[in-house]
């Protein structure tokens, strides 16, 4: 179920909205013209770039 491909089903951009009644991915402005509407919109959490070279130690040159 669903079309989770992380892309907007209209513009193959990276999607970062999701409608829950559709369970279809957007990007930022396809979203906007979505019939559904902003009530069923979520933001699409799982970020791959959570955690990644989060640690910048000290410099010391
Ligand atoms: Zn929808
Ligand atoms: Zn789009």
């Amino acid at each position: 179920m669903g079309n989770s491909k992380g892309e907007c089903r209209f513009c193959n951009k990276i999607a970062t909205q999701i409608c829950s009644l559709c369970w279809e991915d957007y990007c930022d402005k396809c979203i906007e013209a979505h019939e559904c509407g902003e009530d069923y919109v979520m933001p699409i959490v799982n970020s791959p770039r959570t955690g990644v070279c989060g640690y910048f130690g000290p410099l010391e040159e």
